[in-house]
């Protein structure tokens, strides 16, 4: 089972690929956390790519795909795994088929004015990552993750001023990736056009596909 979620920055990939983990038992395997974990740890790494997170730009494919390849070599990948990020640019798309065939994506589809609400209310766990949403997806403590305790915060990113330039290099360099899956008869499109729909309405909807294709 080797999945990629493609979609728009706040459609909801890492909430989705977080809870499609637990049910397939496959590993999440999220390029935007492992960026934030390198700027984290303030790696040599860290600091190169630091400045594009900042700033909404990709970070270049050379380093992303070096990055990607050696964590698809772990041995919890064997079984398959859920890309959640990766491929963003068509060249992205053509390293990862020569690392490995995939057998489906997901595209998803959210309408920009419900993205900005999304990503304007979204809080993230400093600790572990868990993602939480000031207005559909509220922590039991304000600040604080259910899960384990941490401290909830802002992603730099999701400032205002960079939420539109993260959509603008979303729509110049990741969506032709949808023609070219398209064409290649690897895409199944999933529609989440209300704010107010919780995520299980969305995994319901995944695993239906995963089911018609019989990867499940
Ligand atoms: P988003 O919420 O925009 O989908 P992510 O958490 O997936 O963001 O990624 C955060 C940042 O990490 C991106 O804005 C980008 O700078 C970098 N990044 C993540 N994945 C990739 C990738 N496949 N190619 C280039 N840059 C990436």
């Amino acid at each position: 089972m080797r999945i990629v979620l493609l979609g728009p920055p706040g459609s909801g990939k890492g909430t989705y690929a977080s809870r499609l983990t637990v049910k397939l038992g496959v590993p999440q395997i999220s390029t935007g956390d492992m960026v934030r974990e390198e700027i984290k740890a303030r790696t040599e790494l860290g600091k190169k790519i630091g400045e594009y997170s900042a700033r909404g730009e990709l970070v270049p494919d050379e380093t992303i795909i070096e990055m990607l390849k050696k964590r698809l070599e772990a041995p919890d990948c064997k079984k398959g795994f859920i890309l959640d990020g990766f491929p963003r640019t068509i060249p992205q798309a053509e390293a990862l088929e020569k690392i490995v065939p995939i057998g489906l994506v997901i595209n998803l589809n959210v309408p920009d004015e419900v993205i900005i609400l999304r990503l304007s209310n979204r809080l993230v766990c400093r600790r572990c990552g868990a993602i939480y949403n000031r207005l559909t997806l509220k922590p039991k403590i304000d600040n604080v993750c259910d899960k384990c305790g941490g401290e909830l915060y802002t992603r730099e990113d999701d400032q205002p001023k960079v939420i539109q330039d993260r959509l603008n290099v979303y729509r110049r360099q990741t969506e032709p990736l949808i023609a070219y899956y398209k064409k290649k008869r690897l895409l199944k499109d999933v529609y989440c056009k209300d704010p107010k729909v919780p995520p299980e309405v969305v995994i319901e909807d995944i695993m239906a596909i995963l089911k018609e294709t019989k990867l499940i």
